[in-house]
This record gives structure tokens, sequence and C-alpha cells, in this order.
């Protein structure tokens, strides 16, 4: 069993963390606000002071936190863990952050003597407690392949995306299917609405075809049930299509930009910290 760092306790970190304790490995953890430590204590994690304190000894070190910003906070920053980890230790960044910042990240990971995997999950919640996340992964094929035995006690899978970046850029991708495919399964289901069909109909009458995708029906189901309670919120959503809209300067992302603009417009709307299922409420908005 390894020596592992976890940085970032919010919704996701603190599932995966039990995860790993869970599969015996021996874990230091960290938070921001250091409160969100207390339960992994209670479970025999130890609770580092910082980033760089935490990562120290450590075979693993794992951030998964918001966004790039606090990626670059806590390896690159003042007490960032990059300060302290051992030649040869491994630099595992699980957040959804842009492939640049995972570049990014990778540099300062390699200059500080460490090894550096881009490994961002797709699944929310409940695939993080039962661990069954997919892991998309970038970075060299044998560096990946040493994470995977500890990076299997959070998923289901590992796929290798490709080299450092890859692995932010399928992450990316993958939300802004699932983005979109939620944005359109709101409009859906108001447009029914409005030529006559009650919003159960219509989702049974979606998930009958070939075009309605697991994600769809679940993301409709919520929505009929009028369950808004926070799995994938749309914050994060908004934050997710914000850096899939701004990835490449040459691609066109209309439907993106689309999809981006109604979570912005919920997010400023008082429905930030609900479940993206709540985009159907700006639909019904005067
Ligand atoms: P969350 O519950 O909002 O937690 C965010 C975490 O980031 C908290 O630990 C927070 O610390 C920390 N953080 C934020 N800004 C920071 C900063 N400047 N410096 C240091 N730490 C900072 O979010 P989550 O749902 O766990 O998501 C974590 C990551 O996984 C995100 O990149 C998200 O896009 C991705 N993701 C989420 C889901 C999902 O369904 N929720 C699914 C797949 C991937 P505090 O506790 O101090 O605020």
């Amino acid at each position: 069993m390894s020596r592992v760092a976890f940085l970032g306790l919010g919704a996701m970190g603190s599932r995966m963390a039990v995860r790993l304790m869970e599969a015996g490995h021996d874990l230091t953890v960290w938070n921001r606000s250091p409160e969100r430590a207390a339960p992994l204590e209670e479970k025999g994690a130890k609770a580092a002071a910082t980033p760089r304190e935490a990562a120290g000894g450590a075979e693993f070190v794992i951030a998964m936190v918001r966004d790039d910003d606090a990626s670059r906070e806590v390896w690159e920053g003042a007490d960032g863990a990059l300060g302290s980890m051992g030649e040869g230790a491994i630099a595992l960044e699980m957040s959804t952050v842009t492939a640049g910042r995972a570049r990014a990240f990778a540099s300062a990971a390699k200059a500080a003597g460490a090894v550096p995997i881009d490994a961002p999950v797709s699944g929310s919640r409940p695939q993080a407690e039962a661990g069954e996340l997919v892991i998309l992964a970038g970075g060299r094929q044998a560096d990946v392949e040493r994470a995977k035995p500890l990076l299997l006690a959070m998923g289901k899978s590992v796929e290798h995306a490709g080299p450092i970046g890859a692995g932010a850029t399928a992450k990316l991708l993958v939300n802004a299917a699932l983005g979109t495919q939620v944005a359109m399964m709101a409009e859906l289901l108001s447009l029914g609405a409005k030529l006559g069909l009650e919003p159960e109909k219509t989702l049974d009458l979606l998930s009958a075809t070939p075009w309605a995708s697991p994600a769809a029906k679940t993301a409709g189901g919520l929505m009929v049930k009028r369950s808004f309670d926070p799995l994938f919120p749309v914050e994060l959503v908004a934050k997710d299509l914000g850096y899939a809209a701004g990835a490449s300067e040459e691609a066109k992302t209309p439907i993106i930009d689309a999809a981006r603009a109604l979570f912005e417009d919920a997010e400023a709307n008082g429905l930030a910290a609900e479940n993206m299922s709540a985009v159907v409420k700006r639909y019904e908005a005067g």
C-alpha cells in the first residue's frame, strides 16, 4: 500500500479519499477550509496544514480542486505540494482544468523532480462514492501504468488519452457533450409543454428513441421529478463549458457556446449551487 497525499476534500475529493483509505492506503489530507478534513481524520487519515506539508514523503500526491486557479495554488503556490515532493513521486492532477493548465502543472512538476499525470474523472458524486469513476489519463504510458492500481481504487477504468493535457482535453469534450445534452433536454421538455405534451410524456417519448443518451435520460428524469439537489452543480458545468469553448482559437463551437450561455444565465440567477437539472427552471422564468 502507498503513502498518498490528497489535496481538496470537496464533494468529489472527500469521496475519492475515502475510497483510497478503504483500499488500505496511508492517507494525509489537506483542504483549504480545514474543517472538511475532520471526517477523514475520524476514519484514520492524517491532516496537514498546507499542501506542502501533506506532500512531504508521499509516493503519490493527488489534487481534486475546483479550477485552474485552485490547481495553480495547491501545486505551485507558496505552500504548494511541489515544494516538498520527493524525486520520482507521482503528481496527479485530477481536477477538471484546461489542457493549458495541465501542461503548465506538468512542467512545474517535472522541474521539481516529480512525475506528472493529468487524470480528470467522468462521473459524479454517486460514482465517486462507489469507486466507479471513469478516469481519463494524460501522461507517459509507463507512468500511467504505475499509477493505475491507485487510480482503480477510485475508478472502474483508466483510459489513457495520450500525452499530458490529453486527459484534460478528453474531459472537456465529455463535459461539453454532457452540458449540451442537458441543455437540450431542458429545452425539449419546455418546448413539448408549450405544444401540449406533459413533461413526463415528452421524456417517455424521447427515451424510446435512439436520440436519448443515458445521461440525457437521467437529467430529464431529474427535471421531471423536480429534483435539483446538487450532484454536478450548475456552476461547475458553466466552468467546464467555458473551458471547452475557449480551448481552441480555430475551432467553431456554436453549440457549446449556446449551452454555456444557458448555464451562465442559470448561475447568474440563483441556481449556481443547484444540480445541472435546474437549468430547466430558466425556461420557466417569465
Ligand atoms: P466542490 O465540492 O466545489 O469542491 C471544490 C474543492 O476545491 C474544495 O475542496 C475547495 O476548498 C477547493 N478549492 C476551491 N478553490 C480553491 C483554491 N483557490 N485553493 C485551494 N482549494 C480550492 O467541487 P467538486 O464537485 O468536488 O469538484 C472538484 C473538481 O472535480 C472540479 O474540477 C470539478 O469540475 C470536477 N468534477 C466534479 C464532478 C461533480 O459531479 N461534482 C464530476 C466530475 C468532475 P474549500 O472547501 O476550502 O472551498
